[in-house]
């Protein structure tokens, strides 16, 4: 499923498969939050043959579902979301069932 909707896996052509286009990191002032920047720089990958990228940013970084349709909008390259957690001092997190259901829905929210 790409952010403008279902592709056959024959359209994914070159894919990008760990990708940041756009989040928002502000303890570490670490931003990416122009999608018009973000669209220029993503149809040098398209003209170098690109179609899909796999778009990582996870939930604590403030993702840009709007931001990513335009992107794919402008350049025609297939965005993938992904979904990430990040692990807290090197420990990962054992979820339940009912943790990973809430996540679940609200990501697809956002
Ligand atoms: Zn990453």
């Amino acid at each position: 499923m790409t952010v403008r909707g279902l592709i056959e896996s024959e359209e994914m052509g070159i894919t990008l498969p760990h990708e940041h286009l756009l989040f928002y990191h502000t303890p570490d002032d670490l931003v990416l939050s122009d999608p018009v920047l973000a669209a220029e720089e993503l149809m040098e990958f398209s003209r170098a043959g690109g179609k899909t990228v796999v778009e990582l940013t996870n939930l604590g970084l403030r993702r840009d579902a709007m931001g990513l349709r335009y992107i794919s909008d402008r350049t025609g390259v297939n965005i993938i979301r992904g979904m990430a957690i990040i692990k807290t001092n090197g420990i990962l997190q054992i979820w339940t069932k009912r943790q990973w259901k809430k996540l679940l829905r609200r990501w697809s929210r956002i």
